[in-house]
């Protein structure tokens, strides 16, 4: 990964900004309204991400990547996260853990995402299994050299249908000290192999237009070189990437809370009652001054984070700490645009309920709040015995 100068983050930070609002702000209340992002609008979004130079900017350069450092990633991250998943997501920054492809997956699976040729999905998530990853039912049993898959995911989400999904799913136990653990393997599993089934799922109301997809396998056959990394480590080598996935949903969320707090202050500014503007009330100028600090706060946890992993030092609960404050950041953030706006705030001609709809998503998504605060209390307790 190359290192970027300040200057350089500059002249990056100011092309995004203009990328997002030329490209990408214009479609957001027409793909809210359809609930779909039209295949000709995503298609030039594609288009124009790569000529900008951020499609696939998380990959290293050698495979034809962009090659950019994790500073110039949260900037990207951070101007993205203003506006809609659903349209963002086009300029597709493919998933790390395809870095663990190994000889022909590397033509058939790693390069055609990086060139756009193919769309992967990430399927971990399954109706009765969500947090509690580990109950999943999804299994692959060995039949010869081959793998026999069954179960389903659900919640899968990306832009448009993909050509491929990481689908990872149980392939036996292991003996530990602590009792039997679930070995769990990734697979890459081709859209139209015969058995997997595919479709569009259930409809989330934040980023509308960014879907969701249901999978099922009935007896899917897998060869052996279809299986992502080594078998029995498929959670080990996604949670090599999950991290640095947290601290990017991070990121995001400071350049939502950005963008809501920017409306909120002109509100705040211009809109009177009692005769004088509402931010002049402290009720009102309070919230905006709680907000600008908690804004704060968040980018600078955001610049803790990647200060740490280009050291080689972050760990998963600097990860989760990020995760968990800055999306419950930017849920304050809304919630107080949308008090800031009054009954304003809920109405379609003004963007602010779609961006608040859309902040909620972010407490859920790559594990909830309660599941970073599991993570980061485990930490502190583990240690003293508890
Ligand atoms: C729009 C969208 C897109 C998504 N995209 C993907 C994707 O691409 N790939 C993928 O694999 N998944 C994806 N997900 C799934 C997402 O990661 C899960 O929704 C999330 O992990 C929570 O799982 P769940 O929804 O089943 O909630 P549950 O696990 O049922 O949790 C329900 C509630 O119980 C709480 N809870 C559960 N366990 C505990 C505990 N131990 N302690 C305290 N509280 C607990 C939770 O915090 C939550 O508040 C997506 C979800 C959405 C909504």
């Amino acid at each position: 990964m190359s290192s970027s100068t300040s200057h350089e983050h500059e002249m990056l930070r100011s092309m995004v900004t203009r990328f997002v609002a030329e490209e990408l702000m214009p479609h957001e209340e027409l793909v809210d309204c359809l609930g779909e992002v039209p295949e000709d609008i995503g298609r030039q979004i594609e288009a124009r991400g790569k000529e900008a130079g951020l499609f696939a900017a998380n990959l290293p350069e050698a495979i034809g990547g962009g090659g950019l450092d994790y500073e110039s990633m949260r900037i990207i991250e951070r101007e993205f996260g203003k506006t809609s998943h659903a349209l963002h997501a086009w300029v597709a920054r493919p998933t790390e853990i395809l870095l663990g492809c190994e000889g022909d997956q590397i033509a058939r699976y790693l390069t055609p995402c990086v060139t756009g040729e193919k769309r992967e999905l990430f399927a971990l998530t399954e109706p009765e299994a969500g947090s509690d990853i580990m109950s999943m039912k999804s299994n692959a049993k060995r039949d010869g050299r081959d793998w026999i898959l069954n179960g389903s995911k659900h919640f899968i989400s990306g832009p448009t249908m993909p050509d491929f999904a990481i689908v990872f799913a149980v392939t036996g136990l292991d003996e530990t000290p602590r009792g039997q653990r679930r070995r769990v393997t990734a697979f890459l599993v081709d859209v139209g192999t015969p058995g997997f089934d595919i479709k569009i799922g259930n409809r989330s109301v934040s980023y509308r237009g960014y879907n969701t997809y249901a999978l099922s396998f009935s007896d899917v056959r897998l060869g052996p070189d279809q299986i992502l990394g080594k078998e029995g480590e498929g959670l080990e080598l996604a949670g090599k990437w999950l991290g640095m996935g947290r601290v990017w949903v991070g990121a995001s969320c400071c350049g939502k809370a950005e963008r809501m707090f920017g409306m909120a202050a002109d509100w705040a500014a211009n809109r009177k009652q009692f005769g004088q503007a509402i931010g002049k009330f402290q009720g009102t100028g309070f919230k905006l001054a709680d907000m600008a600090v908690e804004l704060r706060a968040a980018d600078l946890l955001v610049d803790d984070a990647v200060r740490r992993a280009n050291s080689g030092t972050m760990t998963d609960i600097d990860a989760s700490m990020v995760k968990l404050y800055c999306s419950e950041m930017l849920h304050r953030v809304a919630d107080s645009t949308v008090q800031i706006f009054g009954g304003m705030g809920l109405m379609e001609e003004v963007p602010v309920q779609r961006l608040w709809r859309d902040s909620r998503l972010e407490r859920i998504w790559d594990g909830t709040s309660e599941i970073q605060r599991h993570i980061i209390s485990r930490a502190i307790l583990r240690p003293l015995g508890a």
